[in-house]
């Protein structure tokens, strides 16, 4: 008789097949530096608040499908002017995947550079769609030559830009992605989600760029748990993207929730303050221990080369600090740890371990 696993064999795509499931690391009592949230948890006032709004859901019903009261909350707290479309997703993560889904062509290309965000190229090869990375140059910069050409070369329907970039940190320059998206001969994704620890933005540039479509997040400010991605460009461009939507792809506590927290702007804004403050403390300390190169970021994370990642990851987890080793990840990352930025004591406890190591 045949097994799962033959049936798995003879039916799954090879390539999901030699995939291995995202890994979600384990945090229990550490002190949680991997991820790029917002290290501050909610005031108990807010608190409250959340509590008698999710009360009051009734979750015998489906969400709204719509999600109205969440648009109208963006758009008041973010500036999104009415005349702009715009698509919610379970995290900016489902955006990646409809957008990629809805341009995937047979033989259509996807291009970004690299290292970038890795959901990039997972997506693409969801979708079945080509994934072509152009690598940055040596200091992280966009190689915006290299993009050219390889935009010229692969007509790509789709190319993501994150900005600033993750796991690198930094903003690519301006002219770059300005002729990126002068050249490109479809979508161009410009992901911002640490737009909040940055100093610049492309939405309000949305009317000059047909092809730009702005990506965003609520994950990095202060809502990771919420699960709420927003892309923002043309109606023509998001009245497509609606309809790769699953219908209730936003559940109804997150959508009772999301409103009252973007009504507390002045609260995410102050950590977002504290946070850029913590970060250049962070870099200048980590610029201090001997054999650290530390590289430039506008996020609310710092990269780090350190002389041994493997083993300055398993020293500061054995202090009970977790980041993220991105030693093997790519090239350009070797011996690279990647560290969110922590409330000011964790970001103590933190230095403290590294001056340790050795
Ligand atoms: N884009 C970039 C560049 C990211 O770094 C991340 C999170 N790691 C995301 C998108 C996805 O964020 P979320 O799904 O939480 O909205």
């Amino acid at each position: 008789m045949p097994t799962p696993a033959d049936f798995v064999a003879a039916t799954v795509r090879p390539e999901i097949r030699a995939l291995s499931a995202y890994a979600v690391a384990r945090a229990e009592g550490l002190i949680k530096l991997d991820a790029m949230e917002n290290p501050y948890p909610l005031p108990q006032a807010v608190q409250a608040r959340i509590a008698a709004a999710v009360a009051l859901v009734p979750v015998n019903r489906y969400p709204e499908g719509g999600a109205d009261a969440v648009k109208s909350a963006l758009r008041r707290a973010f500036g999104i002017p009415e005349g702009l479309g715009l698509v919610l997703g379970n995290g900016s993560d489902e955006l990646i995947q409809i957008i990629t889904s809805a341009v995937a062509k047979p033989g259509a290309a996807i291009l970004a550079p690299e290292p970038s965000f890795v959901m990039y190229r997972l997506n693409a090869l969801y979708a079945n769609a080509r994934f072509v990375g152009v690598p940055l140059a040596t200091d992280f910069a966009l190689d915006a030559g290299a993009m050219l050409a390889a935009i010229e070369r692969e007509r790509p329907a789709l190319v993501f830009l994150a900005y600033p970039n993750n796991p690198t940190g930094n903003l690519f320059a301006t002219a770059g992605i300005e002729e990126i998206l002068r050249a490109a001969p479809g979508m161009v994704v410009v992901d911002e989600a640490y737009h909040a620890f940055a100093e610049a933005s492309f939405l309000p540039r949305l009317a000059e760029f047909p092809n730009l479509v702005i990506l965003r997040t609520v994950s990095k400010i202060g809502m990771a748990g919420l699960r709420l991605g927003y892309a923002v460009a043309a109606p023509e461009w998001t009245a497509e993207l609606n309809k790769l939507r699953q219908p209730y792809n936003l559940n109804a506590l997150t959508q009772a929730a999301v409103p009252v927290l973007l009504a507390e702007g002045a609260l995410f804004s102050a950590q977002a303050e504290t946070i850029k403050a913590e970060r250049s403390r962070l870099h200048a300390a980590l610029g201090m221990l001997p054999g650290v190169v530390v590289f430039r970021t506008q996020t609310n994370f710092v990269l780090a080369r350190v002389p041994d990642a493997p083993r300055w990851f398993d020293r500061l987890r054995e202090a009970g600090i977790l980041v993220k080793n991105l030693h093997g990840w790519h090239p350009s990352l070797e011996h690279c740890l990647r560290i969110t930025v922590g409330t000011p004591a964790e970001n103590d406890t933190l230095i403290a371990a590294l001056k340790t190591i050795r």
